[in-house]
């Protein structure tokens, strides 16, 4: 296949395009000219997608679920996929704290840079801290309460309750299995269509990726400027050049090591076979800053170009999406500790570990859409006494910061559904089937 027919491809020159129209448009004065023209088909990909995610989920889930023979191995899935979700964000949030700790990245940031930062996003700063506030109020078991809802068209209209649609599907699969053959197979075929028809709308959705990542990021760089000047921006990634630095230092870190050493040691997918599998989600993660946009091409591409059996994707992805954030979970770490350091503010080795808890647990508590991360650091900030108004100072970057940590959550998601699948035996990456039959037909 020539290279440019090649999905990732399209979505690379789609993005480089965009950048280069987006630094231009900006430059330019052509802000509003973007905002009416171009920036309508970056929504209209990215609703495109989220159309189609719960159907989806509801679907597979429900095929998946429905498919096992017994209920054990679901509960056994479970089990392994969401201690080792909490390990890799466990390792994430290390791997941040041993890095801004050692860079110190917050005792760079010049006096007069601090104080302007505060009060540019002074604002912004305060909004965040109310919408964080509702979230912390919440009790203990509030998010078990939020699994189960009592109406399913509530739970169906927004793309937010994931985890509801995951219960429903999984609640009514269990069902299912144990009707009569003769009853359960009408729905059964019916879900079976149903899921056949989306995965085909997600071929066709990103047909028009290219053009919709060329909208979405020439859209987030008018913005990223705005009405100010490139200079300004400059200004502000000089002043925050350090601190992006140790955060997307730590992501390119957990990817290269954390992911690609357990796909190599637990899954007989070679590693460049997983990367091509995948870049054309981390490149839609990266442009839609969204893991639940994402979803559904996460789930075609681990089915199809990595050969995750239906069975484990449709269970493991769309629970990855909702609460495995690794790179949301790093730069919360990496940015509570900045804002301490800029602050002056020392942090124990008791508030070292605060972190370490509240991180993984804030970033469960992540939304998978755009600039959730940052609310939720509110609360990390909480946890360990730093006035949560700091968040003022990292706003600046962190629209940049969100699309690669995004990026990095989807990767996390597809190599733990691939590790899962290779453990259960549920594992059959097409290249490999292809190179096996090669081999025997050389034998
Ligand atoms: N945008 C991220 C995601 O969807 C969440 C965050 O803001 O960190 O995965």
């Amino acid at each position: 296949m020539a290279w440019y027919r090649k999905l990732h491809w399209q979505i690379i020159i789609g993005l480089v395009l965009g950048m280069a129209y987006g630094v231009l448009a900006a430059a330019n004065g052509w802000a509003q000219f973007t905002s009416d023209w171009i920036a309508p088909f970056g929504t209209v990909f990215i609703n495109g997608l989220q159309l189609i995610a719960v159907p989806l989920v509801l679907a597979s889930l429900i095929t998946g679920v429905a498919s096992l023979s017994d209920v054990r191995k679901l509960s056994r899935i479970g089990g392994k996929t969401i201690a080792i979700y909490v390990g890799t964000t466990a390792v994430a949030v290390v791997i941040g704290l041993l890095i801004v700790n050692v860079l110190r990245p917050g005792d760079q940031l010049p006096e007069d840079a601090r104080v302007r930062l505060q009060s540019q996003f002074a604002e912004t700063a305060t909004e965040r801290e109310a919408q964080a506030e509702s979230v912390g109020e919440r009790g203990p078991l509030a998010l078990l309460e939020d699994i189960v809802p009592s109406n399913f068209f509530s739970s169906a209209s927004s793309n937010r309750n994931m985890l509801q649609i995951v219960f429903i599907s999984i609640l009514f699969g269990v069902g299912l299995i144990q009707l009569e053959q003769k009853q359960a197979r009408p729905i059964l075929d019916l879900f079976e269509s149903l899921n056949a028809v989306i995965i085909r709308l997600v071929d066709l959705i990103m047909l028009v990726a290219p053009i919709g990542v060329f909208a979405l990021i020439a859209r987030t760089i008018t913005d990223l400027v705005g009405g100010g000047e490139f200079s300004q921006v400059f200004q502000l990634l000089g002043a925050l050049g350090y601190y992006s630095f140790a955060v997307v230092l730590g992501l390119v870190v957990h990817m290269s090591f954390t992911y690609l050493l357990m796909i190599k040691f637990f899954t007989p997918i070679p590693i460049r076979t997983f990367l091509a599998g995948i870049a054309p989600v981390q490149l839609v993660a990266f442009s839609t800053s969204s893991s639940g946009a994402t979803l559904p091409l996460t789930m075609e591409r681990c089915e199809e170009k990595l050969g995750v059996s239906e069975e484990v994707s449709s269970f493991v992805l769309p629970l990855g999406a909702t609460i495995n954030m690794d790179g949301t979970a790093l730069y919360q770490a990496v940015a509570a500790v900045f804002i301490a350091q800029s602050l002056n503010m020392g942090i124990d080795l008791t508030g070292q570990l605060t972190i370490v808890l509240t991180a993984v647990l804030a970033s469960i508590g992540t939304a998978a859409v755009p600039g959730a991360g940052i609310i939720m650091l509110v609360i990390i900030l909480q946890a360990i006494n730093v006035p949560s108004a700091g968040i003022a100072l990292i706003f600046g970057v962190d629209r940049i910061l969100d699309m690669l940590r995004t990026a990095t959550n989807v990767t996390g998601d597809a190599t733990v559904a691939t590790i899962v699948a290779a453990s259960e035996g549920q594992l059959n990456p097409p290249n490999l089937d292809e190179s096996a039959d090669k081999i025997r037909t050389h034998a």
